[in-house]
């Protein structure tokens, strides 16, 4: 049964993933909304701009009906409560993740207690998977079609094309 609750999908998703894909649409069965907010950090040099990389997550959850898709900067707890989104979703794939992964969600409920991480795993394939990952790959022409969908891997041509 779909609680009528608003839940937060955070991430640089810099280009988004198969792996991401997979955490969408496992959050999405339990949440009356699903926002997946493609994070503008400052500390971050991206490959793929704000503008591509929403619309590449525009694309990724055309399919689901209670998915939106929003950028923002700032503090994600702030953003929550804008939103009015008690849960904010994370991806756990390994070991690795989960120290930096339990900081950020103590923080964030020391700063708004009430908002909750939840954390979801995604299909065993997806488990090595992340965007940096995919970064290199495709950076050496690598065959990055079982991590990606295709329009993520024409948008990166396109964009070397042009830089030719
Ligand atoms: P961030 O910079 O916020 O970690 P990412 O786009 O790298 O942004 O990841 C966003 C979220 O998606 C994180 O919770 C991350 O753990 C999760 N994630 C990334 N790749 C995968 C994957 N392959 N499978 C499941 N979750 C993933």
């Amino acid at each position: 049964m779909k609680k009528k609750v608003i839940a937060l999908y955070p991430g640089t998703f810099d280009p988004v993933t198969y792996g991401h894909i997979d955490i969408i649409e496992r959050a999405s069965l339990f949440f009356e909304k699903l926002i997946v907010t493609v994070a503008i950090n400052p500390n971050k040099i991206p490959l793929f701009s704000e503008e591509e990389r929403k619309n590449m997550v525009i694309r990724a959850v055309k399919k689901f009906s209670n998915v939106d898709v929003d950028v923002f900067k700032g503090l994600v707890v702030d953003y929550a409560k804008l939103k009015k989104a008690s849960v904010i979703i994370r991806g756990l794939r390994a070991v690795s993740d989960f120290e930096y992964e339990f900081q950020m969600s103590l923080t964030n409920r020391k700063l708004a207690p009430g908002i909750s991480t939840i954390f979801m795993m995604p299909n065993e394939k997806y488990t090595y998977l992340n965007s940096s990952l995919v970064r290199e790959l495709i950076s050496y022409s690598a065959n990055v079609s079982d991590f990606v969908p295709p329009y993520v891997i024409r948008l990166y041509k396109k964009k070397i094309e042009k830089k030719k």
